[in-house]
Order: structure tokens, then sequence, then C-alpha cells
């Protein structure tokens, strides 16, 4: 069994799901999960839903015919008859999401949230099932919701495990090709979809692995495999070949956004391989995350998260920033789900960087400032080096202001004002 996963860059449009088929037909597997995220931007589009439905309501309509009319124009291009059911399977998809938004009472966004957002797994996974079976490619859908079950924390739902290995071993052929959602799951109280955090799909691949001891698990992406620095932001990059778990579950920590952080620990506990590859070139090696060596080619690796928020604290009364008040900041960050990424404090000061994702930052600092003194920079960005070398540091910081700097044996880290 090999468990294959393709993201929303793989299938953004027609041409991409048609290429599902040929990196299917190329790799020429037998005994497959094939996991899917929604298209493209779809998320983000269904994020909109969700905004308008909270917000100004007058764009609702408008958010949603969005997300319909831009399935609708793939299948349009995938499927010649009219008649085929998948265009019927996409109008009650989406019709099923209004009616949602028409009857629930509920008032809790991230509940919400996770209802409307999944339609988009939803949507990708019926048109791609629906298309290989068109072009000969026998495969069974299945909905992950019947199999990976969660607690009920919406939008960063934590798998169930035991339940979710028996429920996939319960509902996964062997010797076929299963298609599901990445991303997806459900409660168990109710069946209500969770979500598994943003860019959740590499970690419902690495799921599957997990319980159903895959040989592999491959994620196809729209670059040749990891580099050592990300493609957007640097021009000259270099392609790995093999990554220890350990070292890829760092880069991925750091913010190497070419994996899903939570995707490594399952498959290191089974040992089993994570190849990423791209599927333009289905038969090139790619990057394969593995038992070895560390790094091959030995290199420095480069990491950037943007629109990072750097906070300092000091006390009001130049006491100590001790245990006490520092775990009294955690819990607030906890409380307000802010996801902490660098620390350093000193005798009368600590700061923090953190990812401000539900956009909590104004009622976190007005409670800081019940306590502390605070300074704050928002929009600033972490540069994390791997194995650097001192002239790679110092031509990185030339001419950039350098707000906070932080260096152990393999690591350097700056906080950096562009
Ligand atoms: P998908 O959602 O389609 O599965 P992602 O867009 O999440 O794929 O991941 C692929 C993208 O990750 C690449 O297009 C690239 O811009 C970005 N990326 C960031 N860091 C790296 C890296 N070190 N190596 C390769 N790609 C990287
Ligand atoms: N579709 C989800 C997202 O965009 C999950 C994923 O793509 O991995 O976050
Ligand atoms: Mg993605």
């Amino acid at each position: 069994m090999k468990i294959f996963k393709f993201g929303g860059a793989s299938v953004k449009d027609a041409e991409g799901v048609k290429n599902v088929v040929t990196v299917l037909n190329k790799t020429n597997e037998s005994e497959l999960v094939v996991v899917i995220s929604a298209m493209g931007k779809m998320t983000n589009a269904l994020e909109e839903v969700v905004t308008h439905y909270f917000g100004d309501a007058s764009d609702l309509e408008a958010a949603i015919s969005n997300v319909y009319e831009y399935h609708h124009n793939i299948v349009s291009e995938l499927f010649s008859q009219p008649s085929h059911e998948v265009f019927s399977v996409v109008k009650d998809l989406v019709s099923e999401m209004k009616t949602f938004l028409k009857t629930t009472k509920s008032k809790h966004h991230a509940y919400v949230y996770d209802q409307v957002v999944g339609f988009g797994e939803l949507l990708s996974t019926n048109i791609v099932s629906a298309y290989l079976s068109e072009t000969g490619i026998k495969n069974t859908f299945l909905d992950v919701r019947t199999c990976i079950k969660t607690d009920a924390n919406y939008r960063d739902a934590r798998v169930d495990w035991e339940t979710t290995q028996q429920k996939i071993k319960e509902h996964v052929g062997l010797k076929q090709i299963t298609v599901t959602q990445g991303f997806l799951g459900a409660e168990d109280t109710n069946n209500f979809t969770t979500t598994l955090g943003r860019e959740g799909s590499d970690y419902t691949a690495a799921i599957f692995g997990y319980c159903l001891d895959a040989e592999s698990v491959t994620i196809w992406k729209d670059v040749p495999g990891v580099l050592n620095a990300d493609p957007r932001y640097f021009s000259k990059t270099q392609l790995l070949n093999h990554i220890s778990y350990r070292e890829a579950i760092e880069l991925a920590f750091y913010g190497a956004s070419v994996i899903h952080p939570k995707t490594l620990q399952p498959l290191q506990r089974k040992e089993i391989p994570l190849f990423v590859k791209s599927f333009l070139d289905p038969l090139a090696p790619g990057t394969c995350v593995g038992k070895g060596v560390t790094l091959d080619p030995a290199t420095s690796c480069f990491i950037l998260k943007k629109n990072q928020t750097l906070i300092s604290l000091s006390s009001l009364d130049f006491s100590f920033m001790m245990e006490d008040n520092i775990s009294e900041v955690f819990q607030l960050f906890h409380t307000f789900k802010m996801k902490v990424e660098l620390i350093q404090n000193s005798a009368i000061s600590f700061s923090v960087c953190i990812d401000n994702k539900f956009n909590n930052l104004e009622a976190l600092l007005a409670k800081l400032r019940e306590n502390f003194r605070v300074q704050w920079n928002e929009g600033v960005t972490i540069y994390t080096v791997r194995h650097s070398k001192p002239s790679e540091i110092k031509a990185l910081t030339k001419d950039k202001k350098v707000l906070l700097k932080q260096e152990s044996r393999e690591t350097v880290q700056l906080v950096i004002m562009e």
C-alpha cells in the first residue's frame, strides 16, 4: 500500500486534474490511497464565504457563486456530456452548504468555519474521483469523515488515533485505489466536520500511511522536492536528495512550508519514507525523507516566516521577569491562540515572536498592558538558517534591520524588519 497526496496547486484547474491521471498512469500503482486537497485557492475562497456570513451578508451570495463557478468551469472542461452526474454532485454540494448557512443557529465561528470550508475537499475529491473513473482508472470514493475521528477543537482538531486506525482498517479496501479528502475529520459525538489546521492534507496522508503501515507516502508538489530555501524568496536553490526525519521535522517546524510540520512524526514512528516529488516530473526521484544521513547534499538551509509579530515585555516596576509572570504571559498566548515561534529573555524583559493566525493581537495587547510595559512590531520576518556559515548570515542581514538574533549549534534565527 502506498499513499499519494495531491495538494491545491496540483488540482488548480482542468489541466491539473488531467495531470493526476498522467501521474497515476506513469507510477502505475494498484494499491493506493489518494488524498486530495481543495482545488487551487478554494480554501481561501471558502474562508471568504465564512467572513461574509458573519459580516457583510450582502456579499455572501457572490462569495458562494465564486466557489460554484470555479468548480463548474473545471467540470465543464473535463466532462463533455452535460448530463454527467458530476455536474449535479457539484451543484448539490454547494446547495448543501447554502442550506447549512441558512439554517444553522450557531454563532460559534470555528464550528461554522469547519462546516463550510470542508466543502472544498468534498468538491475536489468528487470531481477527481469521477474523472479518474471516466478515464478508466477504477477507484473507490471514501468520505474521510467516516475514518478520521477527532476532538471538537474546530480549525485545529486533534486526531483520536485509536478509533481512526480502527476505522481506516475497516473502510480502506486493499488492492484498490481509494480517493479521499485531505484536511478533514469528524468529531465523534455528532459527526460534525472538523479540520486539522490549514495546509493539513499532508498530515492526512501521514495518518493513512501510519494506520495502514504503508510502504511509503508521496506528496506531489509544484517544486522538484524539498529545496534548501524557499524558491519564492531565494533565487538560487538546491534540491535536497535525502533528509533525515529529525532534520525534516526541524525544517518544517521552522516554516519550510513544503511539508506540513505534523506530517513527519507519525511516519518517523514507523520509519515510513516520505517522498516529496514534482507532479510535473513524476518519475524524477525528488526528495526522500527517511532514515539515514541528516542532509544530502550537506548544505545550509534557509527558511522564512513572514508576517510575524515581535512583542517585548518588561515589568512595570523593574522587577524580574520570572517563572510566575512568564507563565501568566504564556497562559494569555494560549487563550488568544497565538503560536509562539521564538523566545528571548533578560532580567527585566521578555521578547517573543508570535504568529497572530487568528487575529487576536489587539485583545492580547490590551490584556498584557494591564501588567507589563509592552512594545511590539507587526509584519516582521523570522529567518531561520540551519547549518549556516558566518558569511551567509552576513550576506543575509546586509542592509536589513535585525531586531533580534538567536544562535544555537545548528540554527541561527533572526527577526528582521523588512
Ligand atoms: P500544496 O498545498 O499544493 O500541497 P504547498 O503550496 O503547500 O503545496 O507547498 C509547495 C510550495 O512550498 C512550493 O511552491 C514553494 O513555494 C513552497 N516552499 C517553501 N519552502 C520550500 C522548500 N524549502 N522547498 C520547496 N518548496 C518550498
Ligand atoms: N485545503 C486546505 C488548505 O488550503 C488543506 C491543504 O491544502 O492542505 O489549507
Ligand atoms: Mg497547500
